[in-house]
């Protein structure tokens, strides 16, 4: 059920007997040069269709914004940073609070914006509501560990073959190019670096560690569309189960 698509009076009666609703983040930001701006978005967008086939709870409209900020030096991201990521969900949260909203998921396809939602989350709880933070991949990985993955790396990908198979221009696939920075010093993952095989945070602009932004253990090339298929529409029913015992607490 679109809050988009319902007038104020459908959305009256839902709130006489449901309390819960989907709030959706993902972000515009660079996923490797095979992979397009919007991935974080298109992904959730994704499961909320598939959960839509299942579940009458209501689904508010997705932002395509989050925080960003690693990601800025490649062209073509836009961040609206953490803070304001914060203040906007929980400015929507609490219009939905007035509402008669007292649970609340926010599904979410970026790993920079679970810090404003925890807080968001926190900031809900103390009004009496709750809030729970569903990462997407990080549950497709706990789902089944093959799934896991980094950024724009396999996973992300083969939901993305998944999502829209023609956005996935796959002959641009290339190996990640980490940087090394020192003979002692390689750029391990997005934001850390390698010394004696342990890897030790150096906060920066991704971009300083790859040229073409895709970091994680899982190459894109081993991506499938089926990998995509079986993965996000596992998380999307593991969603579904999860939001019935979550609406118990
Ligand atoms: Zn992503």
């Amino acid at each position: 059920m679109r809050l988009e698509r319902m007038s104020w009076k459908d959305c009256e009666e839902y709130f006489k007997d449901h309390d819960m609703v989907i709030l959706t983040t993902g972000s515009t930001e660079n996923h490797g040069i095979h992979n397009p701006l919007g991935t974080d978005t298109m992904i959730p967008n994704k499961i909320l269709e598939l959960v839509e086939k299942q579940s009458d709870v209501l689904i508010a409209p997705t932002l395509p914004y989050g925080d960003a900020d690693f990601h800025t030096e490649y062209t073509g991201t836009i961040s609206i940073g953490s803070d304001l990521l914060e203040m906007v969900m929980e400015r929507i949260s609490d219009r939905l609070y007035d509402c008669g909203a007292r649970h609340f998921v926010f599904l979410n396809g970026h790993g920079g914006n679970t810090h404003a939602l925890s807080k968001v989350c926190r900031h809900l709880y103390k009004k009496g509501a709750v809030g729970t933070i569903f990462d997407w991949w990080t549950i497709a990985g706990k789902i089944n560990p093959k799934w896991a993955g980094g950024h724009g790396a396999g996973q992300e990908t083969a939901a993305m073959l998944y999502v829209d198979e023609s956005l996935v221009q796959k002959d641009k696939i290339e190996d990640s190019n980490l940087n090394q920075f020192t003979s002692e010093l390689t750029a391990s993952n997005a934001q850390t670096v390698n010394f004696k095989g342990v890897d030790i945070p150096v906060p920066r602009s991704n971009r300083l560690s790859s040229d073409n932004g895709w970091f994680g253990k899982d190459h894109p090339k081993y991506a499938t569309y089926e990998w995509g298929k079986e993965m996000v529409e596992a998380t999307a029913d593991f969603l579904v189960e999860y939001m019935k015992e979550f609406q118990k607490m």
